[in-house]
Formats: C-alpha cells, sequence, structure tokens
C-alpha cells in the first residue's frame, strides 16, 4: 500500500497477503511435534518471502527461542528489528563481518577449523565471549566439516577462552524421503560423533539436525533443538503437505491479482508472444496484470490455473512481464476488477505452493520466495 496525496490509498494491483494466524498456528504444530524442545525458526530468504522482521515477530511471540539466517547481514536487520533471541549466521561467514557478529551479537555457524583462530582473536580483543556453533557434513557434501575431522576442531574451538561451542548441527540431504533410509543413517552417524565428543564434558552444546522433514518424518530426531523452516509458512517438505504433517499445516501466503480486461476472441486467433496458444473456439479472455517481473514466471505459460469466482481458469499464451491471460469462458460475468486468485483459497477451490511448483517443475520453496520478494506484502491477523 502507498499513501497517496489526500486520502487516496493507491493499492497495488498485485498483493501477496500473509496470514499471521497461519504463522502461529504452524509454529504451535511444529512445538507440539517435537515435544517442545527449543525451536530455531528459520527466517532467511525474507523468511521465505513472507517477511522476515514480520515472521520472526510472531514466531517470538509464539515462543521461538533462536532464529536462523543465511548471512550476517540478515543478521544485523534482525536484531535492529528488536529481536532479543539468539540469531544464528546458518551459511558461514567471512573475516570481514568479525565485527558485526561481536557487536550485533549474533551466533555463526563454523563450517571447519578456519576462522577459529582468528574470530577468537577478534572477540578477545573486544573482551567478548562469542558462541559458535559447529557445523558437520552428514552427507550433504555441500557445507560442513567432515565427521572424521569434527573432534580436531571442537578441540580448536575450546581451546579459546573467547569463544564458547554453544553447539553442533548437521543437516538430513533426504529427511523427505522416509522410505530410503538415509535420514536413520544419518541421525546415527551424527549421534556417534556427539558421543565421542562425551569425555570432553561440553557445557550448554546443544546438538540440533532436524529441519520440517526431520521434525516430521524422522523418528528421534528432535535432539536438543530444532529447526523449521517451510512448516512454520504452512507446507510440508515432501511436496505433499497432507501426507506428511497430516494435513494439520495452514499455508501463510496467498497471491492475489485483478482482472484488468475482458474481451472475446474468434476461434483461430493466436495468443501472446510466439503465439504459444491459438483459440480453437470463440473464447472468453481475461487480462491479469501479473507476468514474470512479479515472480508468476514464464514456464508456467500455458500451465498454470488461477482463480476466478471460485472456478480454475487455465493461462493461455506466453506469461509476459506484466500480463498474463486466462480463460474464462466456461465462468460466469467476468468482469474488470474481479479478483484473480494465482495462489491460495478462493470459494470452495484452492491452488497451493505445491500445485504451482507442480506446473514450473520446482518446488513450493522457490514458488514462496518469488511471490514474496516480487510483490508488496500485506499482513492479515
Ligand atoms: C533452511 C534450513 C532449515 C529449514 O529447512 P526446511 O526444509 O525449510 O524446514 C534447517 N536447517 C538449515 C541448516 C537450513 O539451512
Amino acid at each position: 500500500m502507498v499513501g497517496g496525496s489526500g486520502h487516496t490509498v493507491i493499492e497495488s494491483l498485485n498483493r501477496v497477503l500473509v496470514s499471521r494466524s497461519a504463522l502461529a498456528h504452524n509454529f504451535r504444530i511444529c512445538a507440539e511435534k517435537s515435544g517442545g524442545v527449543p525451536i530455531m525458526a528459520m527466517v532467511k530468504a525474507d523468511a521465505y518471502g513472507h517477511g522476515m522482521e514480520e515472521c520472526a515477530r510472531v514466531f517470538a511471540d509464539s515462543g521461538a527461542r533462536a532464529f536462523g539466517v543465511a548471512e550476517v547481514v540478515e543478521g544485523v536487520r534482525l536484531r535492529q528489528s528488536g529481536i532479543r533471541e539468539p540469531i544464528f549466521i546458518l551459511a558461514g561467514l567471512l573475516p570481514e563481518f568479525f565485527e558485526a557478529v561481536i557487536d550485533y551479537d549474533l551466533t555463526p555457524v563454523l563450517v571447519d577449523g578456519e576462522i577459529v583462530d582468528s574470530l577468537a582473536a577478534t572477540a578477545s580483543a573486544h573482551g567478548k565471549k562469542v558462541h559458535v556453533h559447529l557445523k558437520v557434513d552428514t552427507g550433504m557434501g555441500r557445507q560442513g566439516c567432515r565427521l572424521d575431522q569434527a573432534p580436531a576442531v571442537v578441540h580448536k574451538i575450546i581451546s579459546h577462552d573467547s569463544l564458547h561451542l554453544a553447539g553442533i548441527m548437521a543437516h538430513f540431504p533426504m529427511a523427505d524421503d522416509p522410505v530410503h533410509g538415509n535420514s536413520d543413517r544419518v541421525l546415527s552417524d551424527f549421534l556417534h560423533l556427539v558421543a565421542t565428543l562425551r569425555p570432553l564434558r561440553l557445557k550448554d552444546c546443544r546438538c540440533h539436525i532436524a529441519n520440517s522433514g526431520g521434525i516430521f518424518s524422522v523418528d528421534g530426531a528432535e535432539l536438543d533443538m530444532v529447526r523449521p523452516g517451510i512448516s512454520l509458512y504452512g507446507y510440508g517438505a515432501d511436496g505433499m503437505e497432507a501426507g506428511m504433517t497430516n494435513g494439520r499445516l495452514r499455508p501463510a501466503m496467498s497471491f492475489v491479482s485483478r482482472v484488468l480486461q475482458v474481451r472475446e476472441v474468434p476461434a483461430g486467433t493466436g495468443l501472446g508472444y510466439g503465439h504459444i496458444y491459438t483459440t480453437t473456439k470463440t473464447t472468453r479472455l481475461a487480462v491479469l496484470p501479473v507476468g514474470y517481473e512479479d515472480g508468476y514466471v514464464r514456464a508456467l505459460s500455458n500451465r498454470a490455473e488461477v482463480l476466478v469466482h471460485g472456478c480454475r481458469a487455465p493461462v493461455v499464451g506466453r506469461i509476459s512481464m506484466n500480463l498474463s491471460l486466462v480463460d474464462v469462458s466456461e465462468i460466469q460475468e467476468v468482469r474488470p476488477g474481479d479478483e484473480a486468485v494465482l495462489l491460495g483459497r478462493q470459494g470452495n477451490d484452492r491452488i497451493s505452493a505445491d500445485e504451482i511448483a507442480g506446473w514450473m517443475e520446482s518446488i513450493s520453496y522457490e514458488v514462496l520466495c518469488l511471490f514474496g520478494h516480487c510483490n508488496t506484502r500485506e499482513y492479515r491477523e
């Protein structure tokens, strides 16, 4: 919403709506499912497109004990918004960010022993003790130190008085695949490492591994803390929210546009750039002011559906930068100004981020980030 002159408030035609009550509800479901262990709410990527500061406030009020972001710059923004809980920097950091980590009391996740000494020296020079967590690679092949290298890194960290090893973490590469058996193996490898570290009597050191998939489909993965992301926003990691969570999560985001024009074209009319669709009958089209600049990506051309008057209208022709066409021949009395729901509920039907992800050969995570990042967000209770 943009405040214009006088009393007019000019609303964007495309709006992403975020339900605060759905966020709080999903937090409760995750808390229940993980048996009351502390929750680190993952709010990286601007809370998966839902707005980092706004979502963090809801989760903090719901009882979140920590927050997870990727980069220092996000952590600083979150701290400045008034969040007091620990803020984890999960993607690792470079020496140029040490000062910010100390100034804003952020919790870096170390991925190897590389920066341990220099971080410790900087902390010591500031007279501060920095809490760090260590990330071990349990088969993601992406980031973290190898299991066999972890004990040496742990020793290195605890040799510094200016560092406190507050946790050890890992990540499931296949938490959404309960059939494969990979997650049980990963969990047992991780627990084995934790056991070998027991003689060190690490104090106040939390072990954590579970993302949403871990919480909902890996028995015993709660450990000392859980790190849900996608489930806080209402979706399951397996792309079938009903399967994993018994349909108890509530999608928090919807994406709504408006009909700009309605027109009738005869059979044989080529539609949009490249004429990738040609009408086979007299067709009533609704023009929507939405396109790839709004995150409604070209891959959805000729594939997606939207809801108008509670009915499905297929996207026809190529999606362009700011305009899309939907076929409303089967829907009565569609007029300019009518609401078109691209994501979310209208009447008795609903289009989910999983469904849209299917059309664009992606996952709900990417759909939520795209729509959320590209559009004006409004919050609802
Ligand atoms: C993003 C992330 C999560 C959350 O994953 P979801 O599948 O969204 O629940 C948890 N842990 C780490 C390290 C992450 O990067």
